[in-house]
């Protein structure tokens, strides 16, 4: 059994402006981490285009023709203050869902153990009706939406580590009680949502963390909430929103996480799907925006993956 790795250049080609911090170089940087001979054993696949009906599934046709249309010729347009299509960014964007969509055929058909999403924009902000903070289309939510719809799975569960809320997610999960949603994350932070509060129908748990949190700290979140939680729920698939930027060395956010942290959670996360679904588990890369510390966790992550087969 293999972990595959679901990536395209032309996730390098949406490039939303000079100085915009979701910078084509982080997908050059992850991908060249993993040129590393450790890694030698991963199965690459290139991402096929995802098909707008997958993506309708969340957002709904008429969202996603909006998007395309709205994609320029030359130059940029913008979705928000700082969600910036080019040229490019059609075609990017439909090879995230693509990504995210054949690694869930790949994993649930048992034609591999675990797989990693190597694509950008990221998704995990993209709520159904509005691209928001760097996110297109919510590529976690339609994976999740795909293993429901093409197999048949009733139970399917999202955890994102990302430094920051979720909340495109969570408003996909909140009202359905075949989806789980847990996020940890800095609070507050943008964009604003996240609070313990916000349970959804009891299956959305939130564990908001305060600027300077550690490991530590964040190891306790996963092991007293996070963790018990996903066991309960006890899904048929894992998803994970695999963001980067709690690293300590992230520009854009203040928590104090290392590549072991992310290496310890990807393997707790692991126990789990092994535990309730044979192991299958899908992830996504969302954010992270220092290069070197983006390029280190990453690798992190995916040896944490392959350490399972
Ligand atoms: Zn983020």
């Amino acid at each position: 059994m293999t972990t595959l790795l679901m990536t395209h250049l032309d996730c390098v080609a949406h490039e939303p402006g000079h100085g915009h911090p979701e910078a084509p170089a982080r997908l050059s940087a992850v991908l060249a981490a993993l040129e590393d001979p450790q890694f030698r054993g991963l199965v690459r696949h290139d991402a096929p285009i995802g098909n707008q009906a997958d993506v309708a599934r969340v957002h709904g046709q008429s969202f996603v023709s909006a998007v395309l249309a709205a994609v320029p010729r030359t130059g940029h347009a913008a979705l928000d203050a700082d969600t910036i299509l080019s040229p490019g960014s059609g075609t990017a964007a439909l090879r995230a869902v693509g990504a995210v969509t054949a690694a869930v055929d790949a994993v649930a058909s048992g034609r591999a153990s675990n797989a990693f999403c190597a694509v950008r924009p990221p998704g995990h902000h993209a709520e159904p009706a509005h691209a928001m903070g760097f996110c297109v289309f919510n590529s976690i939510a339609i994976a999740a939406r795909h293993a429901q719809a093409v197999h048949g799975l009733e139970r399917v569960a999202i955890v994102d580590f990302d430094v920051h809320h979720g909340n495109g997610t969570q408003a996909v999960a909140e009202n359905d009680p075949t989806l789980f949603f847990a996020s940890s994350h800095q609070y507050p932070l943008y964009p604003g949502t996240g609070a313990a509060g916000e349970t959804g129908l009891g299956n959305v748990v939130n564990a908001p963390l305060p600027a300077g949190a550690d490991g530590a700290i964040f190891r306790r979140a996963f092991e007293t909430k996070i963790l018990p939680a996903l066991d309960a729920f006890a899904p048929e698939l894992l998803l994970v929103s695999a963001g980067f930027d709690a690293h300590r060395a992230d520009p854009l956010a203040g928590l104090e996480l290392e590549e072991a942290d992310f290496a310890w959670v990807t393997s707790r996360l692991i126990e789990a799907a092994r535990q309730h679904c044979r192991g299958k588990l899908v992830s996504v890369l969302e954010g992270g925006y220092d290069l070197r510390a983006l390029a280190g966790s990453a690798a992190a992550h995916v040896s944490a993956l392959m350490d399972e087969n």
